[in-house]
């Protein structure tokens, strides 16, 4: 009898431990953070989350897609230094070890910021700032790096020069520059499957990029900046041509997003997701062109 039980046990764990073992497709998944970005790229055991949203709710995300064991992410990524993007990162940081931190060689005069600066400070994390040209691969995952490019990064360097700095990092204030113009954008690629990443890229930023021809075409577009009108000219839906739109977003007082753009989306026959409709969103990804789809409110 007692035997009994403990294989009945064992299966049990087992079992468990099967459901939570990764299988080796993609998945990528834009956590629902409210007005915000947070989005979780997993294939294997590397696991890459681009971005912390505007709270701790990206915990609950972490903890809903990573195998219990898994307190590791190889790569964390911080578009860049606004409070909807970075808050969330400082709780990552103190619950998860970061193994690399992609993120802007500049902050800005917030206190949300300094916490983050102190924390990357604290755990001593390893970071780089991230410039096109720069490929990250983990496992069968591949980021390009989009944007910012070096001289975009010169130009930087004569605004940060005087500026106070904290915990290495200088820091700005709004009327300096917009730091959207910097958010860091990666093209990823599994196999056949390609996402753009933008955060909360500027179209003075992407418009420049469309011309020159150095956007990537991609089945999946995280849209920029929550779905600003300014910010999703035409010209970068007709570079990047994506099948799918995926736009993170909470209620908000700046119209995100534009009717504008969700009438553009739907003449152009883009499927269109949203966090604040959808609740949180999951592709899986074969890289052989099939994808599957859950969403979770
Ligand atoms: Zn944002």
């Amino acid at each position: 009898m007692k035997k009994g039980w403990l294989v009945m046990a064992l299966l049990g764990v087992l079992f468990f431990l099967w459901r939570q073992w990764p299988d080796q497709q993609l998945h990528l998944i834009v956590c629902n953070v409210g007005q915000g970005d947070a989005i979780l790229i997993t294939q294997g055991f590397n696991q890459v989350l681009v971005d912390g949203g505007p709270d701790q709710r990206v915990l609950n995300c972490l903890q809903d897609h990573l195998p219990f064991w898994d307190r590791r992410l190889e790569l964390v990524v911080l578009t860049h230094p606004e409070a909807d993007h970075l808050t969330g990162l400082i709780s990552v940081i103190n619950h998860y070890q970061v193994a690399n931190l992609a993120i802007n060689d500049f902050g800005k005069q917030t206190p949300v910021f300094r916490r983050l600066a102190a924390a990357i400070n604290n755990h001593k994390i390893r970071h780089f700032q991230p410039r096109r040209g720069m490929k990250i691969r983990l496992g069968l995952m591949d980021f390009d790096v989009v944007w910012p490019d070096n001289l975009a990064l010169q130009e930087r360097q004569a605004f940060l020069a005087n500026k106070p700095r904290w915990f290495g990092f200088p820091v700005i204030q709004d009327r300096d520059f917009n730091a959207n113009d910097y958010s860091i954008t990666l093209w990823l690629h599994f196999g056949r499957f390609t996402a753009l990443l933008t955060g909360d890229l500027s179209r003075e930023r992407s418009l420049p990029l469309v011309w020159r021809r150095e956007i990537p075409p991609a089945q999946v577009l995280k849209v920029p900046h929550h779905g600003s009108r300014d910010d999703n000219p035409p010209a970068l839906y007709q570079a990047v041509r994506p099948k799918i739109a995926l736009i993170s977003v909470g209620p908000n007082h700046f119209g995100q997003p534009s009717p504008q753009l969700l009438t553009f989306l739907h003449r152009q026959g883009i499927a269109v997701w949203r966090t604040d409709r959808h609740g949180a969103i999951e592709f899986i990804s074969n890289g052989q062109g099939r994808l599957e789809l859950r969403n979770r409110n």
